[in-house]
Parts: structure tokens; C-alpha cells; sequence
């Protein structure tokens, strides 16, 4: 089966959800990058999140997902691109010498000491046309300060703090996928025969009642047929997620610039050559000196903008 993000609605369209499977994206994950334990299924589950989330917004551009911690983990990072192109990362505190422990959850990974952050930013494609890029954060504790103990939480507590909007997430990942349920409580009332209150938790109390199994081994739209066999549910045309990583040599060039020239020159000098490894697919760049001149020329060689022309 291929992966697939299905979008539907309920009843009077006061609900709206989207299902994801994801196999291959998460077998390619999984190849190009290898993670303690504990932080495997977190990576899939931000994976398959990053997904649902960029499904359920209009938004033209990248979603970029990111928990900041304060435990052994220092960062994960999922990106869905508007394409449904996905990639996702973590970095182990220390330079990736801190000690995970084998069944450590959320809070013990991520907000061992409190002050763990989950952020979302929009990306837009082409910040030109007037979209803004956007990011919203939210601590990892509910409102009681408790530190929070699964990723479907804090992302519910997102929705609701950032988006107004009540929502039920699932997320599963076991070895070989990774699943996820997102229900949206519209917002607005419509017209109808019940109210948006009701359609909502009845369709959370249908949801509730699917298995990590069933998530993670029946495809879209059966779940959907399993669950909601009594309602009336309408389906969107289904997208087709893939791993896809957007690095590239002019982006490096790019970071290598920000960097600056004396920087560059110094580890130039150093190792002879700069060499740049992809955080999500382990992609290498290299940079020897002649490369670096040219990183550092063509700023100066591009021809100058003529008056008018834009
Ligand atoms: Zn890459």
C-alpha cells in the first residue's frame, strides 16, 4: 500500500479530519538516519504529524514542525512541504553524546526540566506575493504546569492555543509505519440539525475507540469505515506523501555565506576542505578552497539589476 494523507468531513461539515499512513517515507527516514530507541517513534510520529497539519491548513508553503528540549534531546524537526514532500531529523544533546534511556517518554526526552518548546512555523513558497512567514510556540506542560506525555497533547494544545481550534489527534509508529488521526471541530456554527458540540464529541468518542494496530495497519479509508460506518462522511481526493529532502548545494553555499568568508578560510586552513553532511538525509557537500573562491565570488560576478526591471 503507498502512503496516503485522506482528508474528509462528517455529517454537516462541523468536522473535519484527515487520516495519514506513511510506509515507504518512513522506511527512507528511517535508512538515511538511525536514532536511539526512545526517539525513533517520536521522529515518525513528528513525520506523520507535520503531514496532518499541512493537510489541514491552506497555506502555501513549508510546515515546519520543531520540539526544542531541554532533556537528551536537544531537537527534532519534521518539514512537509505543500507537495506533501516530508523529511525529519533529531539531534541528541552534546553533540549527540547524551545518554537516552531505552524507555524514556516525552517529558523525561524533551522537558526534563520544564522548558521544553514545540514550535510551527509556515514557511511561505513565495514570500513575494505578500504571505508572511509565521511561527507560533507552545510550552510542553498544560495549563496546570504538568509536563505533557505524548506529542498528540501538545499538538492538541497547540490547535487550541494558537489556532482556536478543538482537535483530537492520534499518532502510532511502530518499525514499519506510522499512522495518524487529526479531528477538527469546525469553527463557526452552521446550520444544522445538531449541534457543532455534539457532532464533535460523538465523532471523538467513535475515534477514541481505534487501536494503535488499527491505525498503523488498516489504510485510510478503511479506518474511516471502521469508525464512522454509521455516519455520513464525505472524502477529498487522497495526496501521496514521500520522503523528500530540499538541501542542496546552492542552499550550503548559501549557509556557507552566512557563515562568512574569515570562518570559512579558517577551517579552510584547518582541514583543507569544508565539508557539509545533511541533517536529514546525510547528504555530504564539500567544499575545497576553489569552490569556496566561488562561493564568495558570485554575489560580485551576477550581472548588476538594471533600473526597472522589477
Ligand atoms: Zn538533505
Amino acid at each position: 500500500m503507498s502512503d496516503q494523507l485522506l482528508k474528509f468531513m462528517l455529517g454537516d461539515g462541523h468536522v473535519r479530519g484527515a487520516l495519514v499512513r506513511l510506509e515507504s517515507t518512513w522506511a527512507a527516514l528511517q535508512q538515511r538516519r538511525s536514532y536511539p530507541a526512545a526517539i525513533t517513534p517520536l521522529v515518525g510520529q513528528m513525520a506523520a504529524a507535520s503531514t496532518l497539519l499541512a493537510g489541514s491548513l491552506k497555506f502555501d508553503g513549508s510546515l515546519i514542525l520543531q520540539i526544542h528540549g531541554d532533556g537528551p534531546l536537544q531537537l527534532a524537526v519534521a518539514e512537509c512541504q505543500p507537495d506533501f514532500g516530508v523529511r525529519a531529523t533529531a539531534k541528541i544533546a552534546g553533540d549527540g553524546t547524551a545518554q537516552v534511556p531505552a524507555h524514556a517518554d516525552l517529558a523525561a526526552l524533551v522537558n526534563a526540566h520544564g522548558k521544553g518548546r514545540c514550535a510551527i512555523t509556515l514557511d511561505p513558497r513565495n514570500p513575494d506575493a505578500g504571505h508572511q512567514p509565521y511561527q507560533g510556540i507552545v510550552a510542553l506542560n498544560d495549563a496546570h504546569g504538568q509536563a505533557l506525555p505524548t506529542l498528540s497533547a501538545v499538538l492538541e494544545q497547540y490547535l487550541a492555543q494558537s489556532e482556536q481550534i478543538e482537535s483530537m489527534l492520534l499518532l502510532a509508529s511502530d518499525a514499519r509505519s506510522v499512522g495518524g488521526l487529526l479531528l477538527q471541530r469546525m469553527p463557526g456554527v452552521l446550520a444544522g440539525r445538531d449541534s457543532p458540540e455534539e457532532d464533535f464529541s460523538r465523532a471523538r468518542h467513535l475515534a477514541s475507540t481505534l487501536t494503535d494496530a488499527e491505525l498503523l495497519g488498516l489504510a485510510p479509508e478503511e479506518v474511516l469505515r471502521r469508525l464512522f460506518w454509521e455516519e455520513d462522511v464525505r472524502i477529498f481526493a487522497p495526496h501521496t506523501p514521500r520522503f523528500h529532502c530540499t538541501c542542496s548545494r546552492e542552499r550550503v553555499a548559501g549557509m556557507l555565506r552566512m557563515l562568512g568568508r574569515e570562518e570559512v578560510d579558517s577551517i579552510l586552513r584547518e582541514q583543507g576542505e569544508v565539508d557539509v553532511r545533511c541533517e536529514f538525509c546525510g547528504q555530504g557537500y564539500a567544499f575545497d578552497a576553489v569552490d569556496a573562491a566561488q562561493v564568495f565570488l558570485l554575489p560580485i560576478v551576477q550581472p548588476p539589476v538594471s533600473p526597472g526591471s522589477h
